[in-house]
């Protein structure tokens, strides 16, 4: 597996050295990011629709968890 480096520190799976230790992330545009629930997630990403973008400004994790908050597991994804 690829490793994802973040700078997102106060995201539930991020760790020391900024690196994503997720199991699974969606990354997305901003447009799906900002409209879809929490629910939509990693899982459903082989089915989710293409959303080309212009520039890195416009795309988003979709996984993002605030660390310490109760929204975490919402969609089954396993999250170490
Ligand atoms: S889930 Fe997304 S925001 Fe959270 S640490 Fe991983 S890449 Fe960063």
């Amino acid at each position: 597996m690829a490793r994802i480096h973040c700078s997102v520190s106060n995201c539930h799976y991020w760790k020391s050295g900024n690196i994503c230790d997720a199991s699974e992330i969606m990354i997305t545009s901003d447009k799906v990011g900002d409209e879809m629930p929490d629910s939509f997630d990693a899982m459903q990403a082989s089915n989710a629709p293409q959303t080309p973008v212009s520039s890195c400004m416009e795309t988003c994790c979709k996984t993002f968890v605030a660390a310490g908050s109760a929204a975490r597991n919402v969609d089954g994804i396993y999250r170490k």
